[in-house]
């Protein structure tokens, strides 16, 4: 493909490229080039002309519940504990419902599309059943996806506290099927935090993710009640982090921990050792007052983060929603601790698309041989009033912007459609 409009990406932290009417061409499912001029060797061919339209690398949300998709903007005088017993655990446990399930995770999908999220790693909930229904929705979506079954057998409801054993067999069952029957989604371990999973299911996932080389998630150090929940749950254990490590649970460079915010400087060495991406999750830790994950600080210390929804904690799924609470909620850290600089929209940008997508691989940017994930970015009528450089749209766009203003969508090189269409 060839596409002709105004070419913006981040490939580095900090660094926007901008190529006002430029040309982007693809080979299958990668970028090829990004050029000021098209070269002559593709002068024959096709062009797809976005006019004066952004084409934006799609953002990557590493971080969300599927299931919490319908609890956005539910409960927020609550803090996490209080917020999970009231509104989330009731809304899982309906998941036991394998048509409700799919219901659900259609209209999931289809959101996720249409707010420009086309890589993701989401929990689902612990019903084998729903969450394979999700896999295999995932991968008919075209979207790129890690989809968690979630472990929980301990300080757990009922209706959602598994037995040990069934936990590990239903997950391993889930591995063993994805792999015989799916390309493009692919499992995640997902034990939710450790307050909800016991030793012997820690380690028996440690064991899975040995065997079958899986990428983990998890929360991590998201509000002081659960941190000192933690230490009493594991008081020979010197921290929530050695926790996860104790059991396996912090594979090299394949695991994702939301949140983040409460580290001593032992746990962020060992975040960094281990290669740990961690996701800051902004709106989310301003809604449940979870505090402010001090960002620039992690940067600053090589600690690999990235930006995301945390959907339902986070009240949209919009990602462009999230890096602008990035900024904002940086800004505000920095009055009470200004020897850190706030995290610029450019950088916040990068942590969405480049540093989310480098847990998939080559995917973020549009360098040579990266995956091809884009949107095409247009102004609304107001914006449009005025001229402004393509990065002044994208900041726009960031701020204010939502599903109007994407008037296309590439995933792994192709365009694509909504998922499912509504009948
Ligand atoms: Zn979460």
């Amino acid at each position: 493909m060839i596409l002709h409009g105004n070419i913006v990406h981040a490939p580095v932290l900090g660094e926007l490229e901008v190529r006002t009417q430029g040309w982007l061409v693809t080979e299958g499912e990668q970028v090829a080039g990004v050029y000021d001029t098209l070269p002559p060797q593709y002068a024959d061919q096709p062009v797809t002309d976005w006019g004066d339209a952004l084409i934006i690398p799609a953002f990557c949300d590493l971080h969300l519940h599927a299931p919490q998709i319908l609890n956005r903007g539910i409960g927020y005088d609550k803090e996490l504990l209080p917020w999970l017993e009231t509104y989330t655990f009731p809304t899982e446990a309906r998941f036991g419902d394998c048509a409700f399930a799919e219901r659900v995770w259609k209209a999931f999908l289809n959101h996720l599309w249409a707010v420009g999220t086309l890589r993701f790693s989401a929990f689902a909930t612990v019903h084998k059943e729903a969450a394979w229904r999700l896999m295999e929705l995932s991968e008919q979506s075209g979207l790129r996806g890690l989809v968690g079954k979630v472990n929980m057998d301990r300080n757990a409801p009922d209706a959602l506290r598994e037995d040990t054993d069934a936990s590990l067999a239903d997950t391993e069952e889930l591995i063993c099927r994805s792999r015989e029957e799916l390309r493009r989604t692919g499992l995640i371990l997902t034990p939710r935090f450790v307050p909800s999973t016991t030793e012997r299911l820690m380690e028996g996932l440690g064991r899975l993710g040995e065997r079958y080389h899986l990428p983990v998630q998890s929360h991590l150090a998201e509000n002081p009640s659960e941190v000192a929940w933690v230490a009493s749950l594991h008081p020979d254990i010197p921290s929530y982090t050695e926790v996860y490590d104790r059991f396996g649970l912090l594979r090299q460079n394949q695991t994702i921990m939301a949140h983040a915010s409460y580290l001593s400087e032992a746990e962020k060495c060992l975040l960094q050792e281990r290669g740990v991406t961690l996701a800051h999750c902004a709106l989310s830790n301003t809604n449940l007052s979870s505090g402010i994950m001090p960002l620039r600080h992690h940067l600053e210390q090589g600690l690999r983060c990235c930006v995301a929804s945390d959907v339902a904690g986070g009240n949209t799924a919009a990602v462009a929603a999230s890096v602008a609470a990035t900024v904002q909620t940086s800004t505000l850290h920095t009055l009470r601790h200004p020897e850190h600089a706030p995290v610029s929209w450019v950088e916040a940008f990068w942590l969405a698309t480049r540093g989310a997508g480098q847990f998939f691989g080559d995917v973020g940017a549009f360098l040579p041989g990266y995956a091809f994930d884009a949107l095409v970015i247009r102004p609304d009528r107001l914006d449009a009033l005025m001229e402004r450089t393509p990065a002044e749209r994208l900041e726009q766009f960031l701020y204010h912007g939502d599903d109007r203003n994407i008037a296309a969508r590439y995933c792994g090189g192709t365009f694509l459609p909504m998922p499912f269409p509504l009948t």
